[in-house]
């Protein structure tokens, strides 16, 4: 935009200038046409002037011929007539002489009466005044003869008067000679200054011309040049203006075509409150400014019994507030009305209302602000909740009871709505985990924020079974964090207890048991059953169950692994000797021994009497015989103290079997761990022997 209007402007001062400099050439050449018009005007007047005087010369001189021959011939006349005729004679011989003595004397010096110049040229000037025989002298000489022969008397007239002859003599030849010579010198001068202006004139045209062409090369063609570009400028921009024109139409037929859709979809979203307003089952009520009814639907009409025409316009607070209530509502709509803000804004709020007959009844409000035409108004949505009030009371009498019997059982207890998502429990539920029941939220996440990390995924799974429709009940023991940070085990038992009409669960409700004396119980057996109680090492069941994970360890990463099977050498002899007593002393020797000489990593199990096991994990063959040497010389050096007599030693037989391809079980390779300790037995004993691979 301000680009293209940089642009025109440019444009503008560009054609400013050249316009400027066209106007100057212009009037430049108009001025040269003016000054050569104006010349070749005054050279028409000289021209005219010329001929005029030409012709008043030529006509002149003609006429002095024409009275030389009158005066001669007057003269003659006069001679020639009686006296009584002379006077009319003399006097036109005298007319005929002033007129000829007043042309030459114009014709010499000029007279502008007759149009003759008082200049001559050089020529004309010579023939008139050079020499003795010059014509001025010559007709100066006729006229003073013809004058003299006017001024003789009657009796001096006479044909042979000398005069008379001179002037008879000297007008038909020399005189006319000379008046014709003058006449054609006065012609060919004429045509002399015609001639030149002719040139002139000739060169003045041909000026014109040339500064008419130079006027179309230098003005008109660089004119018509500008023309063309001023035009496809304008072609230019009555394009950009078209494609304006166009690309407005198609804004404004677009805009058009918006707001017919903005308006229809208006009209229809009124239509659609309309149909909803009066469809609905909730009373649907706006208020305006100073609280007035705009809008009271069908369902208002049956609830608070005023016809819409009745309640329109109407203070709704006169309409439907009960009296007690009335300054307190007004107080809140006037500040809103101002702010678009309230404490009822944006909530749903149990209050008691009047029906027309001024009957009150309780009703649920949710009350929501609208700005129409720039002004705030409220919009409620209102139910009368007298059934539900009825039905409520009833259940929170139920609820009491229920509460009252599960106090009693210990039990901690928890009332889900699972569409809100709030959570009702009882003391009992807080008092288990160490809190008050105000130090807990009624929150899921209360809850789930209680339950031990390990366990939430499984306890939320087991709930999620039950509300998905998976299982029937929810019934789980899992950990929960005790206020004092120890771990408390619960049981919580739950169930669906309402469901919406389509069945999806609305409600849950449940009860924890604290099961934590009896999850301790259920550890010590545990610990009990896996610990042989007199040595502290595996018990049977244990060892075989540890050796079966270790041989699926070993199998999957490809690890070694050996197994050492012992057995006490003549243990019968020590139990006969030195008593039973003596003996299991000596069975816990041996394990303590063990334990010290063994790694971490190896187990050790009591697989019966006073045989036992050790795993080796990730120990080969080779390794596993070291380590084995090792313990039955510890054991040997070990020894028991016996009452009244020397400490007691013992020996050990060891056989061991490390994992081979065939093993396809811990029995597998126990037996071949079995058959190296009889091979060591046999072979006398106090020794470690090696199963053969398969
Ligand atoms: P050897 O193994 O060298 O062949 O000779 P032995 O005398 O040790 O023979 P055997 O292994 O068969 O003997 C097992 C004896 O271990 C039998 C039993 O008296 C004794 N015994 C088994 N369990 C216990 C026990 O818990 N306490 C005591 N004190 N003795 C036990
Ligand atoms: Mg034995
Ligand atoms: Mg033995």
């Amino acid at each position: 935009m301000v680009n293209g209007k940089l642009f025109t402007e440019v444009h503008i001062g560009q054609n400013r200038a050249i316009a400027r400099a066209l106007t100057r050439r212009y009037t430049v050449a108009l001025l040269l046409v003016a000054a050569l018009s104006t010349a070749a005007w005054f050279s028409l007047r000289l021209v005219i002037a010329e001929q005029q005087s030409t012709a008043a010369i030529v006509n002149v001189s003609g006429r002095q011929r024409m009275l030389s021959q009158r005066t001669a011939l007057f003269a003659n006349l006069l001679a020639m007539t009686p006296p009584s005729g002379r006077p009319a004679i003399r006097s036109q011989l005298q007319e005929a002489i002033d007129l000829m003595e007043r042309s030459h004397r114009g014709l010499t010096r000029g007279d502008s009466a007759m149009g003759l110049p008082a200049s001559h040229s050089p020529t004309v000037h010579a023939m008139y005044f050079d020499g003795d025989g010059g014509v001025d002298a010559q007709v100066s000489q006729y006229i003073q003869a013809v004058r003299q022969l006017l001024a003789l008397d009657d009796a001096a007239l006479g044909t042979d008067n000398p005069l008379l002859l001179h002037i008879t003599r000297t007008a038909p030849t020399t005189l006319v000679a000379s008046l014709d010579g003058m006449v054609k010198q006065y012609q060919a001068e004429g045509e002399a200054n015609v001639r030149r202006v002719q040139t002139t004139e000739t060169a003045l045209w041909l000026l014109t011309l040339i500064l008419l062409a130079l006027e179309a090369g230098l003005i008109f063609q660089p004119f018509a040049k500008h023309i063309k570009q001023v035009v496809g400028k304008l072609q230019t921009v009555t394009d950009e203006l078209e494609l304006h024109r166009n690309n407005l139409e198609e804004l404004v037929r677009q805009r058009t075509a918006e707001l017919q859709s903005k308006s229809a979809e208006l009209a229809e979203s009124m239509e659609k409150f309309r149909l909803i307003s009066s469809a609905a089952q909730e009373a649907i009520v706006i208020i305006g400014k100073r609280a007035e009814v705009v809008h009271w639907n069908r369902a208002a009409e049956k609830l608070f019994g005023y016809s819409e025409s009745e309640a329109l316009g109407q203070d709704l607070h006169e309409l439907i507030v009960p009296i007690p209530m009335r300054d307190l509502a007004r107080a809140g709509y006037q500040k809103f009305e101002q702010t678009g803000e309230g404490i009822m804004i944006g909530r749903t709020i149990q209050a008691t209302s009047l029906r027309k007959g001024g009957e009150e009844f309780p009703i649920e409000l949710s009350i929501s602000a609208i700005k129409l035409q720039n002004s705030w108004h409220a919009l409620s949505i209102i139910r009368d909740v007298t059934e539900r009030k009825a039905i409520e009371d009833t259940l929170r009498r139920s609820e009491e009871q229920l509460r009252f019997v599960l106090e009693g059982a210990e039990l901690g207890f928890w009332d889900w709505n699972i569409l809100t998502g709030e959570v009702f429990r009882n003391e009992r539920w807080a008092e288990m985990l160490g809190y008050s029941h105000d130090e807990i939220q009624h929150t899921t996440q209360q809850w789930t924020d209680f339950v031990h990390p390990d366990d939430r995924e499984q306890a939320w799974q087991s709930i999620l079974d039950v509300i998905e429709g998976r299982s029937p009940a929810h019934k789980l023991e899992y950990r929960m964090l005790h206020k004092d940070g120890s771990i408390r085990w619960i049981l919580d038992q739950a169930k669906v207890m309402q469901r919406d009409p389509a069945g999806y669960p609305v409600r849950m409700s449940g009860t924890h048991s604290d099961i934590t004396e009896r999850k301790r119980l259920e550890a010590e057996l545990t610990r009990q059953a896996r610990t042989d109680h007199l040595t502290g090492v595996s018990s049977r069941g244990y060892f075989l169950e540890q050796a079966e994970q270790e041989l699926a360890s070993a199998l999957r990463y490809r690890n070694p692994l050996t197994v050492l099977m012992m057995d006490i050498d003549f243990f019968k002899q020590v139990n006969d000797i030195h008593g039973h007593k003596a003996g299991d002393t000596v069975l816990k020797k041996l394990a303590d021994v063990c334990r010290e000489t063994m790694r971490e990593a190896d187990i050790i199990g009591r697989l019966g009497g006073e045989e036992f096991a050790i795993l080796l994990p990730q120990t080969d063959e080779c390794r596993a015989i070291e380590a084995a040497e090792r313990l039955k010389e510890a054991l040997g050096k070990a020894s028991v103290p016996i009452e009244g007599g020397m400490p007691l030693s013992f020996t050990v037989s060891i056989g061991a079997a490390a994992l081979t391809n065939g093993d396809g079980s811990v029995d597998a390779l126990l037996n071949r761990a079995d058959q190296a300790l009889y091979l060591a037995k046999e072979s006398g004993r106090n020794r470690v022997c090696v199963a053969a691979g398969e």
